[in-house]
């Protein structure tokens, strides 16, 4: 149900913070031309024909062209082997030019996902998601940490959101989004609850939440008695809608936008979050589109200009 309440919560504006870390990848980019010839280098892998992959992928391409990244794309068919495929991947290893390697995910269902993110040089691995990664940031020594949830703890600090000392509730504990950014919050001294689809009373649990991150992968699941009044809510969701009474009915005042979306190319996009009940709720909250998923691009950006510093020592 929409509330009847004026909307308080204020947007995260990913689209702000995400220029801002392009802008300073592309000045250090341009130094590393000037000063030492390199020109970072990032390999992106595409398998398959899922069109939401695509997308994803030709967006972090043209963010390299943006900050002046080099960018290899590779494009391999549905067929795809778990073999053919780290062939490919041995072979980026190998490669003197490569700084980064990004290997979209999901992969087709015959691809053994695991043996192929093993694969990848940890050095080279701008997702951080090789157990090496994934190893020193539990430790809190990080080298690559995975770009969505850098991407939020970026939109936190310069957005001047305290996290040291609140109350932080994820829910999803996935490796890519919830398990890495809980573990980021607890370094910055938040008091961090993972929960997940097994979690009783959920909406008791994250309405004591000062900082509430939503990574389920179901669409406006979190609802307004999920939410503490005045509390910051990141919304990682990405999910397409297609029926014009459901835009309706999430998305109040600005449904009439998203239903001539809906009428136009079939779909609009929603969080995890249900964003007009949210917004008579939340202090503070990510926009989808136009939050998170763009601090994802420009974390990769930033992630790929270190590799390449750190490979060719610069
Ligand atoms: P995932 O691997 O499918 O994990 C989903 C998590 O949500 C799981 O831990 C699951 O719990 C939990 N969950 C499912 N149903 C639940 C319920 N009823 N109550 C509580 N928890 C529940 O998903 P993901 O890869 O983390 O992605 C989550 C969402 O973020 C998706 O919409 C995805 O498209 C989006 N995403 C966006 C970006 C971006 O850049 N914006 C990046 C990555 C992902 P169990 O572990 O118990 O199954």
């Amino acid at each position: 149900m929409v509330s009847a309440e004026k909307p308080s919560a204020q947007m995260l504006d990913g689209r702000v913070t995400a220029d801002q870390i392009k802008k300073e990848v592309a000045a250090e980019v341009g130094r590393l031309l000037g000063e030492h010839g390199v020109r970072p280098r990032l390999a992106a892998v595409l398998v398959g024909n899922d069109d939401a992959s695509a997308v994803y992928v030709r967006n972090k391409v043209r963010a390299c062209a943006e900050v002046g990244i080099e960018s290899d794309q590779r494009r391999l068919p549905e067929s795809t082997t778990t073999e053919d495929l780290l062939a490919l991947v041995r072979d980026l290893n190998e490669g003197e030019d490569v700084d980064g390697i990004l290997i979209q995910l999901p992969l087709p269902k015959q691809i053994d996902e695991a043996t192929i993110i093993e694969a990848v040089d940890p050095a080279k691995d701008v997702d951080g998601f090789n157990p090496s990664n994934v190893g020193l940031l539990a430790l809190g020594r990080p080298r690559f940490i995975p770009c969505t949830p850098a991407g939020i703890i970026e939109l936190l600090d310069r957005n001047q959101i305290e996290i040291a000392g609140t109350n932080a509730c994820v829910v999803g504990r996935s490796q890519i989004v919830g398990r890495p950014v809980a573990s980021l919050l607890l370094q910055r001294h938040a008091t961090v609850t993972i929960c997940h689809s097994k979690t009783r009373d959920l909406p008791a649990v994250t309405r004591q939440a000062d900082i509430l991150v939503a990574a389920i992968g179901h669409p406006a699941f979190i609802r307004g008695n999920y939410i503490k009044p005045g509390a910051v809510v990141i919304d990682v969701g990405v999910n397409k809608i297609t029926d014009t009474n459901q835009a309706y009915a999430l998305f109040g005042a600005e449904a009439g936008k998203r239903i001539e979306a809906i009428e136009k190319r079939g779909y609009t996009l929603v969080g995890d979050v249900h964003p007009a009940e949210a917004d008579s709720v939340a202090g503070r909250r990510t926009p989808v589109p136009g939050g998170v998923g763009l601090l994802t691009v420009a974390m990769l950006m930033r992630n790929t200009l270190q590799a390449a510093k750190r490979r060719r020592g610069v």
